[in-house]
């Protein structure tokens, strides 16, 4: 009986979580045509129809949002503008031991700067190895970064050992956090903290007050009654690395989490704040067609899946929300510039219409914090 009970109450309690997106997943079925805003670079009048008009003041046009996801029950109005962002994970390299490869990689990242820059795009920089790079060597490249209108947070891939601990947690993120402070930057937002701990806590301990790239391997933290049907029990962040929310048009909506048995549900009272993964740059095709399998290089079927996904976003979208979304990029490779400029231009057609616009980590969360009063 009383495990009758326990199940009927998850499973109303699944309902009341997820049903109310069923009929987003519906539209994402729903073929589209790409608008033809896609590969205009030089728009001066911004292109409009029925259901992209262009809000070119967004923050005026929303509406408080202090109804808990789960409660919202309308389907997405398809006219919001849709806050976008680079988040480059800056991880992997040995950035801090070796002198060539850290310089390497700094004149990189200025170099993309530097094309993004044209675009007025943002990026929002996930670091890892690379701090201890600009300590060792002498060449603040991120605090440049920073006073260049981008955002510099950190990539702890803390969490997801066996055996690790709200405190071992907050131990590494507030080591990484120190860092950043001795090059002059105040880091607040997070990535790589998936855990089977208390990861939500952990991150409020360690004063990081966002959270992206969350991945179904954090689902480990949850009560089991909560845990979504998809979840498996992934052995490692990198076994368990699908972003979550598992569905495309359910990573437009940031939500904050109060504990991490229940971060997946919206609080209002909770201080930490889920900007949900989007789509990989370099990987979207891959990653959108399930195909596993090591990373790849950016190339022209990843700028097509950008093509297709881009006006489901849109009809994802809504204009009394605050909508996010990303592309994740793993630094490292050097990449084909005049396709990256290819992927920059097809973003900047939707930002010059107005669906999209250029907005840092921090920016999102600042701009989610403020929509809610
Ligand atoms: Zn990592």
């Amino acid at each position: 009986m009383k495990r009758t009970v326990a199940f009927l109450l998850s499973f109303l309690l699944m309902l009341s979580i997820f049903g109310c997106r069923l009929p987003e997943k519906n539209v994402s079925q729903t073929p589209q045509a790409t608008p033809e805003v896609v590969l205009s670079t030089e728009q001066t009048e911004p292109a409009t129809t029925a259901e992209q008009t262009p809000t070119l003041m967004p923050t005026e046009t929303l509406l408080p949002t202090d109804t808990p996801q789960s409660a919202q029950e309308t389907a997405p109005d398809g006219k919001g503008v849709i806050n976008f962002t680079i988040v480059l994970h800056l991880e992997g390299w040995h950035d801090g031991e070796n002198e060539t490869s850290f310089r390497r990689h700094a004149e990189q990242l200025r170099e993309y700067a530097d094309l993004f820059e044209q675009y007025g795009a943002t990026m929002s920089l996930e670091s890892k190895e690379i701090i201890d790079g600009c300590i060792n060597w002498n060449d603040n490249v991120l605090l440049e970064l920073q006073q260049r209108g981008h955002a510099v947070g950190i990539h702890a891939d803390a969490g997801g050992q066996d055996g690790a601990t709200i405190r071992s947690i907050v131990r590494t993120l507030t080591e990484m956090r120190g860092k950043l402070l001795l090059l002059g930057i105040n880091a607040t937002f997070a990535s790589g903290v998936a855990s089977k701990a208390n990861w939500v806590k952990a991150c409020e301990d360690a004063e990081i007050d966002t959270v992206s790239c969350m991945v179904a391997y954090g689902l480990w933290s949850l009560d089991e009654s909560l845990r979504p049907a998809e979840f498996e029990p992934y052995r490692s962040p990198s076994v368990g690395h699908a972003p979550y929310p598992f569905e495309l048009e359910d990573r437009l909506t940031p939500w904050l989490a109060e504990d991490g048995s229940n971060w997946i549900i919206d609080d209002p009272a909770g201080k930490v704040l889920i900007i949900p993964s989007g789509l990989s740059l370099n990987n979207a095709y891959e990653e959108l067609n399930g195909i596993t399998g090591g990373k790849s290089e950016l190339d022209a079927e990843d700028i097509e899946t950008w093509q297709e996904i881009l006006p489901r976003l849109v009809e994802a979208s809504d204009s009394g929300k605050v909508n996010t979304f990303y592309a994740v990029w793993s630094f490292g490779s050097a990449v084909d510039m005049d396709l990256l400029e290819e992927w920059l231009q097809l973003i900047d057609g939707y930002v010059q219409s107005g669906n999209l616009r250029w907005s840092t980590i921090p920016e999102m969360a600042e701009l989610y914090r403020a929509n809610m009063q």
